[in-house]
């Protein structure tokens, strides 16, 4: 978990491999149907295109789907969900019928000022169509309004490690190497 811009996609891509275990991106899931132009696609790229979340019910629907394929039976790593209250619920709901559990919540923590450089500059370099100033202001809203919310819970919980995101990618990526190696 993070605001955007905090690293998540670099650094589960990373670590999905060092663990060996698949990794599950939403946003890479909906980025692929926007450009498969499917049904998912259409109903998503309006949302995202304006910052907003896409609806719990269509996500949710979703990462049930991604669960219940084959090669998440070694385990999983969650890149961009749950992100609000009523995810996490189903996200307890879909695990528990998997006879799984949560071992680990990661928070990237990043100052706000390196998140808005760091979303400029991928703007320029992929063309992405949810990155332009307005867009990225509101996501941050957003995160901060629905998700982080979410960190308490899972504190709470006591699976929530924090680690800093600042620095270079190889420096976050030892970090979190440590981390799950510990
Ligand atoms: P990301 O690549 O994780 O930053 O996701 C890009 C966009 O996809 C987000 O701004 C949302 O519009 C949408 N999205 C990704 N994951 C979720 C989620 N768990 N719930 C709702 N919308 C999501």
């Amino acid at each position: 978990m993070g605001p955007p811009g905090a690293g998540k996609g670099t650094q589960a891509v990373s670590l999905a491999n060092q663990l060996g275990i698949a990794h599950i991106s939403t946003g890479d899931i909906f980025r692929s149907n926007v450009s498969d132009k499917t049904e998912l696609g259409l109903l998503a790229k309006k949302y995202m295109d304006a910052g907003e979340y896409v609806p719990d019910s269509v996500t949710n629907e979703m990462v049930k789907h991604r669960l219940a394929e084959p090669d998440v039976q070694h385990g999983f790593l969650l890149d961009g969900y749950p992100r609000t209250v009523a995810q996490v619920a189903e996200l307890d709901v879909i695990l528990s019928k998997l006879g799984a559990q949560v071992d680990l919540v990661i928070e990237l923590t990043v100052d706000i000022d390196e998140v808005v450089k760091r979303l400029v500059q991928r703007s320029l370099q992929q063309g992405r169509s949810d990155d332009s100033e307005e867009v990225i202001r509101r996501r941050l809203e957003v995160y901060q309004e629905q998700t982080a919310p979410l960190l308490a819970a899972y504190r709470a919980r006591g699976v929530l490690k924090s680690v800093s995101g600042m620095g270079e990618i190889e420096q976050v990526r030892e970090r979190l190497a440590q981390l799950v190696a510990s």
